[in-house]
């Protein structure tokens, strides 16, 4: 029987792992049929709809392990500049997306999320894992209909005052939730999981994500653990983020967090810890152990003058997915950060590689989702792609693609971009999205609320 719709891609490069190292090789076709990966070769009949793309190069979908789909956008010209050492990153992000978590403004945190997905999709993005305090029901219904893969679903504790957040003078306090508030959000997940989760052969699957060892009692810790192993979902939280997290950890448990989430039986293959910037040498080997793994996010610690250590983790043998925290969207030019600042966190122009961090983007975070099927571009896989031309005058001459692509390109430069094999990105136009509607609708909305913030006196700390 002939197939139902077959596309070929004819590239100038597709990137392969081989012997768990991405390589672009040249004079291949690829064809994909329904949501797979039909065939790669050097010479493919045209297909029903038949692409050529002799500059471009044929990635694996990207893959971002850690985000809260909807604070990028705000955050733009609030978080940037400041003084890390006087005023908490917390407290300027913080400012204003308590308010945007508000229910009376659900529209505007609707348009920013919408934003924030638009923009990732738009620089290649195939795979979101996103976890948000508010609107999360929203959200998987606009992620669901966006047509990209997602692992999404509440944070616990929902209530911002419980995760970190800083006082009138700039210090950084926490307020442990309630057990009442923690009993509701697991409820609130159980129900969000029931409604949206389409099970280990969707798209869209649902998990529920513990914003931190520190702000969650010990029987929730566990108790959202079991959840989410039942669930057949990473489990994600934010890791050994700041001195604050660290010494937090210290008081309460005596030890590091990674110490804590071992010695409860929660380290283990489905862990995806964010940042895990200040984890000592002993804390890596227990996350070695355990098959963890760490969310990079390079350009959210620059931000906050922080240089993630990428290739220690790389070298102690843990390991690492890249990650946006919701501090950019353009996934390539993260991919970028996490190279560049990575040479200079390690001290050698050498390392980390274009491929290397390019691999943390793709085939290690296929692996940290558990999801032999992704991450890769082999025959029998799912059709999640990305296709990025390299011939503008800001990129070409190519003589190393996956460098070009890491060095040189951006999100702009993504042409075409597959998930299950439905094209959401064709010509660089969005095809579920109307991209300048979606960042129109999402200045109105930042605007208000930081118009608002400023009305309520939040926004002191950018006067001192
Ligand atoms: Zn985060």
């Amino acid at each position: 029987m002939a197939p139902m719709s077959v596309t070929v891609i004819r590239p100038g490069w597709v990137v392969l792992a081989e012997g768990g190292r991405l390589v672009a090789r040249e004079e291949l076709q690829l064809a994909l049929d329904g949501d797979r990966i039909l065939e790669v070769a050097p010479h493919l009949p045209a297909g029903d709809q038949t692409i050529e793309a002799p500059g471009s190069v044929l990635l694996p979908g990207l893959i971002n392990a850690h985000t809260h789909l909807g604070v990028s956008p705000l955050g733009r010209g609030l978080v940037e500049d400041r003084d890390y050492r006087r005023v908490p990153f917390y407290m300027a992000i913080a400012a204003v997306t308590s308010i945007a978590y508000e229910p009376d403004f659900a529209a505007e945190l609707h348009a920013l999320m919408a934003a924030e997905l638009a923009g990732l999709i738009r620089s290649g993005v195939t795979t979101v894992v996103s976890t948000n305090a508010a609107e999360v029901g929203w959200l998987l219904g606009a992620l669901d209909a966006a047509g990209i893969r997602a692992y999404a679903g509440p944070i616990v504790p929902s209530a911002p005052q419980a995760r970190g957040i800083t006082d009138d003078t700039g210090q950084a306090v926490r307020l442990a939730a309630t057990a009442e508030q923690l009993r509701a959000d697991i409820a609130t997940a159980r129900a969000l999981h029931q409604q949206y989760d389409q099970g280990p052969g969707g798209r869209l699957r649902v998990l529920v994500g513990p914003a931190s060892a520190e702000t969650c009692p010990d029987p929730f810790l566990v108790e959202l653990a079991d959840l989410n192993r039942q669930w057949g979902v990473p489990l994600t939280l934010h890791l050994a983020q700041s001195d604050y997290d660290v010494a937090e950890a210290q008081r309460r448990f005596g030890g590091s967090s990674a110490r804590h989430l071992h010695d409860l039986g929660i380290l283990g293959p489905n862990l995806i810890a964010a940042h895990g910037s200040l984890l000592s040498e002993d804390d890596l080997a227990l996350l070695r152990q355990a098959g963890a793994s760490i969310a990079h996010c390079a350009s959210r610690k620059a931000k906050e003058g922080v240089f993630s250590p990428f290739q220690r983790y790389v070298e102690q043998g843990v390991r690492v997915v890249l990650a946006t925290d919701a501090f950019t969207t353009d996934f390539i030019e993260e991919v970028r950060w996490a190279a560049v600042l990575g040479k200079l966190a390690f001290g050698s122009t050498a390392r980390p590689t274009a491929a290397s961090t390019l691999a943390a983007a793709t085939l290690e975070a296929a692996a940290a989702l558990g999801r032999a099927d992704l991450g890769r571009i082999a025959p029998g896989l799912k059709a999640d792609l990305t296709l990025v031309d390299l011939t503008n005058l800001f990129v070409a001459p190519v003589r190393d693609p996956i460098g070009s692509l890491v060095y040189y390109a951006s999100g702009r430069e993504v042409s075409h971009v597959w998930v299950d094999g439905q094209l959401l990105v064709r010509a660089g136009s969005l095809t579920t999205l109307d991209c300048q509607a979606v960042a129109d609708r999402a200045r109105r909305a930042a605007e208000r609320l930081w118009h608002i913030a400023r009305g309520r006196g939040r926004l002191q700390f950018e006067h001192r």
